[in-house]
């Protein structure tokens, strides 16, 4: 397992529960690292004792990132340094851009050794498109700033990935369902551990399900595309409107016919506004 490694920056993807996922060339890398910036020294220690070395390791994590890069920027002049964070892949949905960022603006050769992450581990067992798909980390926990943010992931016509915790998951869950409509899904939870498991169906069902029973463990949410009736364009919208709206109140036709044809409530909500004040 000797090996001399060239100066640079490598960014070393680590299991994300199950330690045999560690690749032989990533451990190779993290044996013989002059340095290991690590996310929690105490995480990457329990790694290397799996491999059964020990390297001298370094913090990288938020407070402490923007005063100790440029000193980790120098070092990968001159020893090579790996990057690792506590699981998975560095970077995503972890520090670690601006460390690569500088490190070539500085010239400094960067690699990566490629594994684990999450999001595509969690894309895998949904069952659901991956031909298109993006990834939105980890939503505010503040329920406007989260409404806002699924808004936005609202337009995107693939699959969407979220990371999230147990506390929070059914309450995210239904504010999915609300700015998204009632689209397939799955929560993929504990993924290379004991009790992984992957929960499929629609954001309503999903959110009845864990509403009064959050999960323990580590969690990924992955919502499917838009339901063809959401780009089928406004004029079913406004037709399926227009009756619910001669018989019911905006907020209720909205609810109504955004459940029908699977689209987000706040979208309907606010055609149903300018369809009844007369500005469609
Ligand atoms: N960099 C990591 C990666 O590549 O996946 C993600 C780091 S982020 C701080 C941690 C989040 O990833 C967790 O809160 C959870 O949402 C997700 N996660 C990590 N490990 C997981 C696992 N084994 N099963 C399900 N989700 C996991």
């Amino acid at each position: 397992m000797n090996e001399t490694l060239d100066p640079g920056l490598y960014i070393v993807a680590t299991p994300i529960g199950n330690l045999s996922d560690l690749g032989p060339r990533a451990a190779s890398v993290l044996a013989n690292a002059d340095l290991i910036a690590a996310e929690d020294s105490r995480v990457t220690a329990r790694l290397l004792r799996h491999i059964g070395v020990k390297r001298p390791m370094t913090p990288y994590h938020d407070h402490v990132a923007d005063r100790v890069r440029p000193g980790l920027i120098e070092q990968m002049r001159t020893r090579s340094v790996a990057l690792v964070s506590d699981a998975g892949t560095p970077l995503i949905s972890d520090p670690g851009y601006k460390l690569v960022r500088d490190a070539h603006a500085a010239g400094i050769k960067v690699t990566t050794i490629p594994g684990p992450s999450a999001a595509v581990a969690a894309l895998t067992l949904a069952g659901l498109p991956t031909d298109r798909f993006a990834f939105f980390g980890f939503l505010p926990s503040k329920a406007s700033a989260r409404a806002a943010a699924i808004a936005e992931a609202a337009g995107f016509p693939g699959t969407l990935v979220f990371y999230e915790s147990g506390p929070r998951l059914g309450a995210a869950l239904a504010a999915l369902g609300d700015g998204l409509g009632n689209r397939e899904a799955a929560v993929v939870r504990e993924i290379s551990k004991m009790f992984e498991e992957t929960v499929t169906g629609t954001l309503a069902e999903l959110a009845a399900r864990y509403a009064d029973a959050p999960p323990k463990g580590e969690i990924v949410i992955v919502v499917g595309p838009p339901s063809a009736p959401e780009t089928a364009g406004e004029a079913e919208l406004d037709a399926a409107l227009g009756e619910a709206l001669s018989r019911l109140s905006p907020s209720r036709a909205a609810a109504d016919v955004a459940a029908r044809l699977g689209l987000p409530k706040r979208l309907v909500y606010e055609r149903a506004q300018r369809l009844k004040g007369g500005q469609a």
